[in-house]
C-alpha cells in the first residue's frame, strides 16, 4: 500500500477496483495508432484501468476521495468491463486497518458507477451504504444533473440508488468551491460533466490534487489525448493545459483516480508537452 505523509496528514492510496473500458473511448480523438503504443489493448480494445481513491488521515477525521466500482456486478457486466472482483476498496480499507464504520466522510469528484458505487453495499436484493456514519459530499449541480438524467452518459449514473443512499446517511450538497475540512478544499473542474470536481490538500508546506476526471491517467497529460466521455471536450483541453502548467510551476503532488499503474506523480513541463516524474526522483 503506498502512503505520503504531508506534515500532519496521512494519505494512503486504497484500490477501489479494476476495470477497463474501450481504448478509443478513453482517447477520443487520438488515432489507435498512438495510443496503442502506450497502452496495449486486449483482444476485445479495452484498456486497464484503476479506481484510485484516497483515505486521507486529517484533524481526527478519515476522509475518503471517490469510492470506486464497487463489488455489486452481475457475471454479464463483470465481463463486460472485465472486472477483477477481487480488488475491492473493501479489501483495501482492510489492509489499511480502516473500518468503514470510521470513515467520517465521503466526498465524491462525480457520480459516474466506477466513482459512486463502492460506497454501497449488496444486501438481499437491496443496497445499503457501506459507510453509514460518514457526511456524503457532491456538488448540488452534479447531483440535480444526475437525478435528472442531464448527460450524454446517462446510462454511467444510478439514480435510484442515489436515492437509496441518501435516505440511510448524511447528505451534504456543496455549492462550487467549499472547504471540507481545514486544508481540504473542493474546486470545480467541468470538462467531463459540468459540476464535476477536484480536490486540493494543502499540508506541510505541500499540496497535493486529487483532479477526478480532468486528468485520469497519465497517458491524459497531451493535451489531446481526451476521454470521448467528457461532456465539454474542449473544456477539458484549455483548462486541463492551465492545471498541468500551474502543477507543474507549483510542484503540486498530483493524484490520478484512473492510472493503472502509479497513484501519484508530479508534473514537468517542457515548452507545451507535460510529462509525469516520480516523486521521490524529484525530491
Ligand atoms: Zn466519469
Amino acid at each position: 500500500m503506498r502512503r505520503l505523509q504531508l506534515g500532519e496528514v496521512e494519505v494512503l492510496h486504497l484500490q477501489g477496483g479494476r476495470f477497463r473500458l474501450d481504448g478509443g473511448t478513453m482517447f477520443g480523438v487520438v488515432p489507435k495508432a498512438l495510443w496503442q503504443k502506450e497502452c496495449s489493448p486486449d483482444p476485445e480494445n479495452r484498456v486497464d484501468l484503476a479506481c484510485n481513491c484516497l483515505l486521507l488521515k486529517m484533524g481526527g477525521e478519515l476522509i475518503l476521495l471517490d469510492t470506486g466500482i464497487g463489488e455489486r456486478f452481475s457475471e454479464r457486466e463483470q465481463a463486460m468491463y472485465g472486472i477483477d472482483p477481487t480488488q475491492t476498496l473493501r479489501t483495501s480499507l482492510a489492509a489499511a486497518n480502516c473500518a468503514p464504520t470510521d470513515i467520517t466522510q465521503v466526498a465524491f469528484t462525480h457520480l459516474h458507477f466506477d466513482h459512486f458505487c463502492g460506497s454501497l453495499l449488496a444486501k438481499g436484493d437491496e443496497v445499503t451504504p457501506l459507510f453509514p456514519n460518514a457526511v456524503h459530499l457532491v456538488q448540488r449541480g452534479e447531483w440535480e444533473d444526475a437525478i435528472a438524467g442531464r448527460s450524454t452518459m446517462k446510462s454511467s449514473y444510478r439514480p435510484g440508488e442515489f436515492r437509496t443512499l441518501a435516505r440511510q446517511v448524511e447528505f451534504r450538497m456543496l455549492n462550487g468551491s467549499e472547504i471540507l475540512t481545514p486544508g481540504l478544499e473542493s474546486f470545480i473542474t467541468g470538462g467531463h460533466t459540468q459540476w464535476h470536481q477536484g480536490f486540493r490538500l494543502q499540508a506541510g508546506g505541500q499540496t497535493l490534487v486529487y483532479p477526478g476526471e480532468l486528468i485520469p491517467t497519465r497517458s491524459h497529460l497531451r493535451p489531446y489525448w481526451n476521454m470521448a466521455y467528457d461532456m465539454f471536450p474542449h473544456q477539458t483541453l484549455t483548462d486541463k493545459s492551465a492545471f498541468s502548467a500551474r502543477a507543474a510551476a507549483e510542484r503540486w503532488i498530483i493524484a490520478w483516480d484512473h492510472d493503472s499503474t502509479s497513484p501519484w506523480n508530479r508534473i514537468k513541463q517542457d515548452g507545451d508537452k507535460f510529462t509525469s516524474i516520480d516523486i521521490e526522483e524529484d525530491g
